[in-house]
């Protein structure tokens, strides 16, 4: 069924408040209290969600306890297959409803969200995969007498999922996917800014089939519930994707039990065009590696580093294509560039548009909150390519999280390479060459999670994504993302 997201008329919105799902039931915060979820892009309310807190957490990390140490530990690699390919099913069947929930609760252009199906079926799919691909070890040892050694591979336990708002389906998939695989439970908890989808994929997952207890999805805010689970003694591990800031945090809370951790964290990606590049390609390339999402892409390339010969040609036509991107409602189907996900972000975003000029970086296009006809009442920044970027300012170092470029002329490769490194992050970073030994020298030379050469932000459920330096460590995608929720055990016998 296609719903009519400009009306916000949609299955999932039927005016009650959302309630969180603890141990496979529907309930209300133990405090009783809810938050508002508005669509950005009209500053309308969607739903009442349920606000959980620190009790609220404690009750859904106690059922995913449970969960773990009850039937659910009986499951065969096959049966959390199963479940996962009835899950991936439900997706399906349900994508247009999913990508439409996501538009409306932050923003992002219907095409982006809808283009993100086979993105999502992939990801359930390759976990339904790994589910009956986990293995430990036989391992010649070389101990006097007969000894048989093995390792075994066993679930972690009871996962603490923290997810930003900037991609709430596929965050969410991308945390109960290797949870389902490898027979961990979960306690999600989403973003405050878009709840609606991963409460909708609690939905689907109770309708496949997941024994009650195993995946649990507590929204509210980080201060609250999001720090409760992180500190957690139940907790075995969390998963946690969002700012270095909160980052930082999420690992001094861990410190209580000594929880494992991933973090996927943020960026400052470094996009290097060379002057022998396909330019016609490039272009566009830089501009949706910043533009894509209205920034909000944790891999952004947006420290555009040209090369100075080429450097006025093409930021003027990165600028050009920027401006020719449709801002706008996201659930029009024309809308390219849809508005940021709250107020909060939009100052933030501002705030770094007059710290640019404040700098002396010059705005080749955009630079400016849109206000005029039905932007006025939603969050809107237009694409801002920002010339003569030196990389010491601000808008150089730190992540903006908004649809703006900082473009840095450089002059050869040795340089280019040192000033791409200069950051505290190390997440994406794009070139744009037809010099196949300038490409591999700077795909080997980049400190960065990914490289994309000649594209950027390519995904697969089979490759690994994550970070290097302050963009966290861990990975999600790939089999290193099961490894992740994966404990080794040695496993010795004295045989004579
Ligand atoms: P954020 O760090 O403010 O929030 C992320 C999540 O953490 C939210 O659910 C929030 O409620 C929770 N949280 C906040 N304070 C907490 C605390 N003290 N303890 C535990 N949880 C807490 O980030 P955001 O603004 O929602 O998202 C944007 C950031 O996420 C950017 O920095 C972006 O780069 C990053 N991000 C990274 C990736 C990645 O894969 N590397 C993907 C998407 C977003």
């Amino acid at each position: 069924m296609t719903v009519d997201v400009r009306t916000a008329r949609h299955p999932f919105l039927d005016g009650k408040a959302k309630r969180m799902l603890i141990d496979g039931k529907w309930v209300e915060a133990a405090s009783g209290k809810t938050f508002d979820t508005i669509n950005p892009a009209t500053g309308e309310v969607l739903a009442a969600v349920a606000e959980g807190d620190a009790e609220d957490i404690d009750r859904a990390v106690a059922a995913a306890r449970r969960a773990f140490e009850g039937p659910w530990a009986k499951f065969k690699p096959y049966e959390r297959q199963n479940l996962l390919l009835k899950l991936a099913a439900l997706v399906e069947a349900h994508f247009d409803e999913l990508a439409e929930l996501d538009t409306l609760d932050m923003g992002a252009p219907i095409r982006r969200t809808k283009g993100g199906r086979q993105r999502a079926l992939g990801m359930l799919r390759y976990y339904a995969g790994q589910a009956t691909a986990i293995h430990g070890e036989t391992i010649e040892n070389s101990l006097p007498g007969e000894y048989v050694s093995f390792t075994l591979k066993e679930p972690v336990g009871v996962v603490g999922a923290i997810i930003p708002w900037n991609g709430p389906l596929g965050a969410t998939i991308w945390k109960l996917g290797p949870a389902l695989a490898t027979g961990c439970t979960v306690v999600l908890k989403p973003a405050e800014e878009a709840p609606l989808t991963p409460l909708r994929m609690g939905e689907l997952c109770l309708q496949a089939g997941v024994p009650p207890g195993v995946v649990n999805i507590v929204p509210g805010y980080g201060e609250t519930a999001g720090a409760a689970l992180a500190r957690h003694a139940g907790v075995d591990k969390v998963a946690f994707t969002g700012s270095h800031l909160t980052g930082q945090k999420v690992v001094e809370a861990s410190a209580g039990n000594l929880k494992r951790l991933s973090l996927e964290l943020g960026g400052k990606s470094p996009d290097v065009v060379f002057a022998d590049a396909d330019l016609e390609a490039a272009a566009p390339g830089a501009g949706m590696a910043v533009f894509a999402n209205s920034g909000q892409i944790c891999s952004a390339g947006t420290r555009l580093f040209v090369e100075r010969r080429i450097y006025d040609e093409f930021t003027e036509r990165v600028a050009a294509y920027g401006r020719s991107l449709r801002v706008g409602d996201g659930s029009d189907p024309q809308t390219e560039v849809g508005p940021l996900v709250s107020e909060a972000q939009l100052e933030r975003v501002t705030g770094y548009l007059a710290t640019g000029r404040q700098e002396g970086a010059r705005p080749l296009s955009g630079g400016e909150r849109l206000t005029e006809g039905a932007l006025a009442s939603g969050y809107f920044v237009p694409p801002t390519v920002f010339a003569d970027v030196r990389d010491t300012m601000r808008i150089a170092q730190e992540e903006i999280f908004g649809p703006v470029i900082s473009a840095i002329p450089f002059t050869d490769i040795e340089e280019v390479i040192r000033r791409a490194n200069a950051t505290t992050f190390g997440l994406g970073s794009g070139v744009w060459t037809r010099d196949v030994g300038k490409a591999h020298r700077l795909a080997r030379a980049i400190r960065a999670g990914s490289v994309w050469i000649n594209c950027y932000q390519a995904m697969d459920p089979a490759m690994p994504f994550g970070g290097y330096k302050m963009s966290g460590y861990g990975r999600e995608g790939g089999k290193q993302h099961v490894e992740e929720y994966l404990n080794v055990k040695a496993v010795w016998i004295r045989t004579a």
